[in-house]
């Protein structure tokens, strides 16, 4: 059993965390990373849920073909595509599903 914890005193400065068995002590900053990747991820499936995610999926790579002739860079077409704009403009924004439209990457 691992018990994970936050704990800016016993994770030295510069650490990502420390294991001192049997916790796992995660630095503050590492915390907060993830929960924006796991907003990010979380934003993505109440896309596909709006979309039955078979649309979603379509959409995305359809998105994507007319970003890249636009873009003609592949990055740059990624970060444009309706779904990832919508993602990554508001991940900081923890509360943003509680907020959120529906449909809301239509919006911008
Ligand atoms: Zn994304």
């Amino acid at each position: 059993m691992t018990w994970i914890r936050v704990n800016k005193k016993i994770v030295p400065k510069g650490f990502r965390g420390i294991t001192l068995f049997p916790f796992i002590f995660l630095s503050s900053e590492i915390l907060k990373k993830n929960r924006v990747i796991i907003n990010h991820e979380k934003i993505h499936i109440k896309q596909q849920k709006e979309l039955l995610v078979v649309f979603f999926y379509i959409i995305y790579g359809i998105d994507y073909l007319i970003k890249l002739i636009k873009y003609k860079d592949k990055h740059k077409a990624y970060v444009n595509i309706i779904f990832e704009r919508e993602a990554y403009g508001n991940q900081y924004d923890l509360e943003y599903l509680k907020k959120r439209k529906l449909f809301a990457y239509w919006r911008k």
